[in-house]
């Protein structure tokens, strides 16, 4: 929502007005020089949209802001040409509308077009999250990434890095979206006073790292005929892309990164496919090799990489990982109820990698169980489970 400045306004003013807090008001308007607001500068008021309201007989200025339970200059600010003394029946005013309820819908295939849809609409509402590509997919698929914080404390979530566990893109934006309502209604999310982890963290999440793998799943082959014949030879011929894991060039991204990554070729396919290739070499590819650059710019503290299923948590790599692992997992399995798993035999994982190369916790979180991909009858439980582990990330 917009407002426009008038003389003696002043941000901390607007932030008692909506109950917004100061610091999402300062990000959402990154522009701004704080020391003096210009008079008519248009000022973002994040978590609010207007509506219209068309005047009503008897209606006065203060009987509608009771009515809709605003604070009176809420409404002037909205309304800068109205004249309280002249309003006339069947006109129609701006009303400041605070959002309650969230604008992902997780439960649905949820594919690249729903993703970026989502993105921008949480961006309008939301502006102190920042959105940006860290890199394309092998079809030219930006992958976008949204920050959001402004602590030093540097965390990393992502999901999708495989295709046929999607659903983990629609669990991560749903726990986004609850906790951008958090933040903006000042409401505790699991017990956790949100605007202290925005001021203390800064959340870096990649939802999908394998936009071209998702469609796939989803929708079956690209419009190119080059890449249908490719994709379908890769698929032994089979328009079933259900088992599909791997991008668009048959590698596992997640057994793309130099982590014993000898370790896991030697037990895994040779040849590009549905899953389970690691490539030629490690990072061959561009979202593994996106992947890599975002984490060696950003001096993450700690990283988690949604994946289904299993409800385990794999937190170890080679003791290469630092003892608070251990304490970060425990309290993870205490609050979505999943088993924490020192090692498994497997390697050259984007968490193996950044524990083998920061010694810093990273972690493997398969969401819930059954057979990839999940039916999205399972949406509500796992998304409930992994808020716990979304927060607890956040907070530890
Ligand atoms: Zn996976």
């Amino acid at each position: 929502m917009e407002i426009t400045v008038r003389h003696g306004d002043s941000l901390s003013y607007y932030s008692q007005l909506f109950t917004i807090s100061l610091p999402l008001i300062i990000d959402s308007n990154p522009k701004l020089h704080l020391d003096q607001l210009p008079i008519g500068q248009k000022i973002i008021i994040p978590g609010f949209m207007v509506k219209d309201y068309q005047i009503q007989q008897n209606d006065t200025i203060s009987t509608i802001a009771q009515k809709q339970n605003l604070p009176l200059d809420g409404l002037y600010l909205v309304n800068p040409e109205i004249n309280p003394d002249h309003l006339q029946t069947g006109q129609t005013i701006h009303i400041p509308q605070r959002i309650t309820e969230r604008v992902v819908q997780g439960k649905q295939n949820y594919d690249y077009r729903v993703l970026k849809k989502d993105l921008k609409r949480l961006q309008q509402i939301y502006p102190f999250i920042r959105v940006s590509a860290i890199g394309q997919s092998v079809l030219g698929r930006e992958i976008p990434e949204v920050r959001i914080g402004n602590g030093d404390k540097k965390i990393h979530y992502n999901g999708s890095f495989h295709a046929n566990e999607w659903i983990t893109t629609a669990v991560l934006l749903t726990c986004l979206n609850d906790y951008l309502l958090s933040l903006t209604n000042q409401t505790p999310m699991g017990g956790v006073e949100t605007p202290r982890l925005y001021t203390e963290t800064s959340l870096s999440l990649v939802p999908m790292v394998n936009p071209d793998g998702v469609n796939l799943v989803l929708h079956g082959l690209p419009d190119n005929e080059r890449w249908r014949t490719r994709v379908l030879e890769l698929n032994q011929g089979s328009l079933d892309f259900t088992g599909w894991k791997a991008n668009i060039n048959g590698v596992d991204l997640n057994d793309q990164f130099p982590a014993n990554w000898e370790g896991e070729r030697a037990r895994n396919q040779k040849q590009p496919g549905p899953r389970d290739y690691g490539g030629k070499k490690p990072l061959t590819e561009p979202e593994a090799i996106a992947m890599a650059e975002l984490t060696r710019q950003r001096d993450f503290s700690k990283v988690l990489a949604f994946h289904t299923q299993g409800e385990e948590m794999y937190w170890g790599f080679e003791n290469l990982e630092p003892p608070e692992s251990e304490t970060i997992v425990q309290e993870f399995s205490r609050v979505s109820g999943y088993a924490p798993v020192k090692n498994i035999e497997s390697y050259a994982g984007y968490k193996d990698w950044f524990i083998q190369e920061w010694r810093r916790p990273g972690f493997t979180i398969e969401l819930g169980n059954g057979v990839n991909p999940l039916p999205l009858e399972q949406f509500d439980k796992i998304q409930q489970q992994a808020l716990g582990i979304f927060l607890a990330g956040l907070c530890m």
